[in-house]
């Protein structure tokens, strides 16, 4: 099966099983903007509790709050948004496609990198146990060559997008030759500036209404609550505010799913430091961010960092964490580290001071920031798309499982009465009333159990709880595993037990906390 196939079913089955819905559907759709069904937002509140309590929780000296979506429009003058938070944006003339600039480059250089790899691939087959692959890389005359080239792109769309030149990232796109993957050619109009806030107006009357704009970022409701937290949370630096909600981004070019959408969720947490001591604060975070990821157990070689060449005008570092989506290594997360821009801009649009005293040094200052911004959807389409299997069974049948980490699995168990008599039934809902007030639980009681079985292993329920006439008898049931699918005949009161070591984030926090 092709990536691309993987991707398309796993779409498909998101809408089958409940997880996620095109918004607005009935009335034919709304481009880029999606509903979670009762799985969906099962899992998305899994993923933010996983987030929050290894922010909040976890750390003595980081506090979460919940900052409103409307902001006062100067806000966003001061963060740089009204200005400069635009997408460099071009039109195919016969397909009348839109693509981002930036993203059309990107996907070329993407494409020269799997040259690479062939290369690497065919010179590994060649000298088998000897493949040196970084030496083979320093070497190959073919490697050189599509290196140079990544380089010398990379370089000209970093400077064209660091001058604003339009032009100039027009004729990079002309010459690389790239052509519009709808129609094939290379009929590309100019490139413009697009400014991706969404604006609307708030005020009871047309003339007394003020143009305001949904957040394109939560960091925003941070920044300017940045004195209230620290004065009345009494926060030492360095010390972090967390916070998860909506954003909104007119994105120009919305494909791929839920992965990039006008309408999103973030989780976002800016970590205030001392200056000059940001990008020791820096690296940090990317270790404990990177390792909050891997913990999952998704698979270490499927996350990446991509340090940032060009950086944005108020950063001095700045990384994403790539994730092998089944289109490719794509960020789902950002770290930056954003100096002192943003607060030192609002305390200058806002004329109110926004420094802090730190009585260790006696002196007052605008602190640093160190960010870390993740994407609750494309943090959701990461789990959905590591997770789903089809699977050959011995017997020769399929199925399709969704592998989902134990922790954040909508559904934790489903129990199961064999029969749909002789008490049985009676029996698992007493089990159930048991184990509901700590898991997310089903009971299902219709078809074979075998069927049960699949309908649990395709949304990713990690336990089986069966009631057969033996559990009648001697109170044991059959716990099955969704990943090995092995049964275990256990009594009922070790079921809890059982259940609380594999989705319980207990263990994984120990390691984050290591
Ligand atoms: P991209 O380069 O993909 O547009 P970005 O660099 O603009 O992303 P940030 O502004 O750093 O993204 O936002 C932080 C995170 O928010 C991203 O890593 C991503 O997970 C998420 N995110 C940003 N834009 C979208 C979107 N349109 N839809 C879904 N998630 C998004």
């Amino acid at each position: 099966m092709t990536q691309e196939d993987l991707f398309k079913k796993l779409i498909a089955h998101s809408k089958e099983y409940g997880f996620i819905f095109q918004s607005s559907e009935i009335y034919d759709g709304l481009s880029a903007v999606y509903d979670y069904g009762q799985l969906g937002a099962e899992l998305k509140n899994n993923i933010k509790k996983y987030w929050w309590e290894a922010m909040v929780r976890l750390n003595d000296n980081i506090v979460g709050i919940d900052s409103a979506i409307f902001m006062h429009p100067r806000i966003w003058e001061a963060s740089g948004h009204i200005g400069a938070f635009n997408d460099p944006l071009i039109d195919n003339k016969d397909s009348k496609k839109r693509y981002r600039a930036d993203v059309l480059l990107e996907e070329h250089i993407a494409k020269i990198e799997e040259k690479i790899e062939k290369e690497v691939e065919k010179g590994r087959k060649k000298f088998a146990e000897n493949f040196d692959e970084a030496k083979f890389k320093e070497t190959n005359p073919n490697v050189i060559r599509h290196q140079n080239k990544i380089a010398d792109i990379q370089n000209r769309m970093n400077s064209a997008l660091n001058s604003n030149d339009l032009d100039a990232l027009k004729q990079l796109i002309l010459d690389c030759e790239i052509v519009c993957p709808v129609s094939g050619t290379r009929n590309w109009t100019d490139v413009r500036q697009f400014n991706l806030m969404f604006s609307l107006q708030m005020g009871s009357t047309a003339e007394g209404a003020n143009t305001i704009y949904l957040r394109p970022e939560t960091a925003q409701g941070i920044f300017v609550n940045f004195l209230n937290v620290q004065k009345t949370g009494r926060m030492k630096i360095p010390f972090g505010i967390a916070q998860t909600g909506k954003a909104f981004r007119n994105e120009i070019v919305a494909r791929q799913f839920i992965f990039r959408m006008r309408e999103f969720e973030q989780m976002e947490m800016q970590f205030f430091v001392r200056p000059g001591e940001e990008l020791k604060w820096f690296e940090q975070w990317k270790t404990n961010r990177m390792k909050w990821h891997k913990l999952l157990g998704l698979g270490d070689e499927n996350y990446r960092f991509h340090d940032h060449e060009k950086l944005a005008h108020y950063a001095n570092a700045a990384t994403d964490i790539e994730f092998h989506f089944p289109f490719g290594f794509k960020e789902v997360e950002g770290i930056h580290s954003r100096t002192d821009f943003d607060l030192g801009n609002h305390q200058k649009y806002s004329g109110k001071k926004l420094q802090y005293f730190d009585s260790e040094t006696g002196e007052s200052y605008v602190p640093y920031v160190i960010e870390t911004s993740i994407g609750v959807d494309r943090m959701t389409l990461l789990i959905l798309s590591a997770a789903y299997r089809e699977e050959q069974l011995a017997d020769g049948e399929q199925r399709i499982v969704l592998r989902i980490p134990p922790v954040l699995a909508p559904v934790k168990l489903a129990v199961l009465p064999l029969l749909k008599k002789d008490g049985l039934p009676e029996k698992a809902r007493e089990i159930l009333n048991a184990l509901k007030c700590d898991f997310y639980c089903q009971y299902d009681e219709k078809d074979s159990i075998g069927k049960r079985y699949r309908r649990q292993d395709a949304i990713g329920t990690p336990f089986c709880i069966t009631v057969d006439h033996k559990t009648m008898e001697d109170n044991t049931v059959t716990v099955r595993h969704r990943d090995s699918m092995e049964q275990q005949r256990v009594a009922i009161s070790k079921i809890h037990e059982i259940i609380c070591e594999q989705v319980s984030f207990k263990n994984i926090f120990e390691q984050l906390m290591m």
